[in-house]
Formats: C-alpha cells, structure tokens, sequence
C-alpha cells in the first residue's frame, strides 16, 4: 500500500522536498506519488496544505 494524492491538491509543491524516498512529482494535473517508492511515512500528509495525500 502506499498514499496518494486526491483531486484536492492545489500543485504547491510542498510534499515534494519532504519525501524521502523522492517518490513524489508533478503530474498532469496534480502531484502524485509513486507507490512502489512510497514508505507511508505520512510526511507529505504532514506539510500538505489541503491534506491531499492519503492512505489507501
Ligand atoms: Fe513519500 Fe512518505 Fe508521502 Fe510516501 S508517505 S509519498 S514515502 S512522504
Ligand atoms: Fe499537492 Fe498537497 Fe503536495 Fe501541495 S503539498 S503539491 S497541495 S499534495
């Protein structure tokens, strides 16, 4: 399992430097995150203005 980004990210970037798996980058229409990088450390939830990124 891994997180990943809703429809409600607003492209601020944020989560981006906070991942340390550098498992997250920009797509077509919003952020999203590679799940088989993803740790599900919850950092990028942690800086996440409008808590876009979410467990699944
Ligand atoms: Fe990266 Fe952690 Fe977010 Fe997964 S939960 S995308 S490892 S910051
Ligand atoms: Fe999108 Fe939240 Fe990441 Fe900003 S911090 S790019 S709103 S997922």
């Amino acid at each position: 399992m891994a997180y990943k980004i809703s429809v409600d990210c607003i492209n601020c970037a944020a989560c981006e430097a906070e991942c340390p798996e550098t498992a997250i980058s920009q797509g077509d229409t919003t952020f999203v995150i590679d799940p088989k990088l993803c740790t599900e450390c919850g950092a990028c939830a942690d800086v996440c203005p409008v808590d876009a990124p979410q467990p699944q």
